[in-house]
């Protein structure tokens, strides 16, 4: 008799465990502003964020970014194939950002007053944010990154900017100082969308997307060492450390984009070796 009820049980076990479809939710990253989270959402049919519709890979592999003044509370919203929804609250850590004097920068890279100037910018902005724009099905992120140049961090994602004694919009990026002509390797596979030799404030710029909205962004570069439309490794060089576009002397700014929301790249990458100038913890 009670062999029967242990098979029975045994029965209901196994039905649960192999047959029903597991709806496990893995959510891996920093939940903190400037964060990047990858998810992982079996038998999830489709994926929101904020309302706002997620790739979602054959894997169920999505990401999701965290602005630097992100709110504080967010919702992911799953649908499965059975119509059945799932939401789950996320809670985003708030960070504290310094506030950074640059003095000695050219005044018309900070106050650009011709109308020319001012059409150049547009036109330039507008290229970039169309390169971050793109939704490509590769998952790259999916390898996680190296640092694409090794060298002292002299400017850190979020700071609050003062340039020449006028308050700017935050900086966005990592600076790591670097000589001119240093090799600028690309921090995870993935595809290159914008070569520019010279734009107004970034000078050369190069994109490399790695899928699902995410791209990494290099600013103030000497030479570019690759093509629109090509495809590249981790660890390939592809560009060279230089002093082009608004700068005061010879760094690579590293930027990261979750579309249009912008991304810490220094929680991605192990602490800089050799360095003595250290990221301040996020939290
Ligand atoms: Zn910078």
């Amino acid at each position: 008799m009670n062999k029967i009820i242990y098979r029975q049980i045994l029965a209901v076990l196994c039905f649960f465990v192999f047959v029903l479809p597991a709806q496990a939710l893995n959510l891996d990253g920093n939940f903190v502003q400037g964060g990047l989270i990858i998810g992982k959402a079996d038998q999830a049919t489709s994926v929101f964020f904020q309302g706002k519709s997620l790739r979602v890979s054959a894997r169920g592999i999505f990401i999701i970014g965290f602005d630097r003044d992100a709110p504080l509370q967010a919702v992911l919203k799953l649908k499965y194939a059975n119509g059945k929804l799932k939401h789950h609250k996320i809670t985003i850590t708030k960070r504290t950002y310094n506030t950074q004097q640059i003095n000695g920068l050219p005044p018309e890279k900070v106050e650009p007053k011709s109308a020319n100037i001012l059409k150049r910018i547009r036109k330039e902005a507008a290229i970039v944010k169309k390169a971050r724009q793109l939704d490509a099905p590769r998952t790259d992120f999916n390898q996680g990154f190296i640092w694409p140049v090794i060298g002292e961090i002299t400017g850190v994602y979020g700071s609050q900017r003062v340039l020449n004694g006028k308050p700017r919009r935050p900086h966005y990026g990592i600076d790591i100082s670097a000589p001119t002509g240093m090799p600028v390797k690309s921090p995870a596979d993935g595809v290159v969308t914008l070569v520019h030799p010279d734009m107004f404030f970034s000078g050369g710029t190069l994109i490399i997307d790695h899928g699902h909205g995410l791209s990494s962004c290099f600013l103030h570069l000497h030479k570019h060492l690759v093509k629109q439309g090509q495809k590249v490794k981790q660890g390939q060089v592809v560009a060279q450390v230089g002093a082009t576009g608004r700068v005061t002397g010879a760094h690579l700014d590293w930027r990261m984009n979750w579309f249009d929301k912008r991304i810490d790249p220094a929680l991605l990458v192990p602490p800089m070796p050799n360095s003595k100038s250290q990221i301040p913890n996020p939290k």
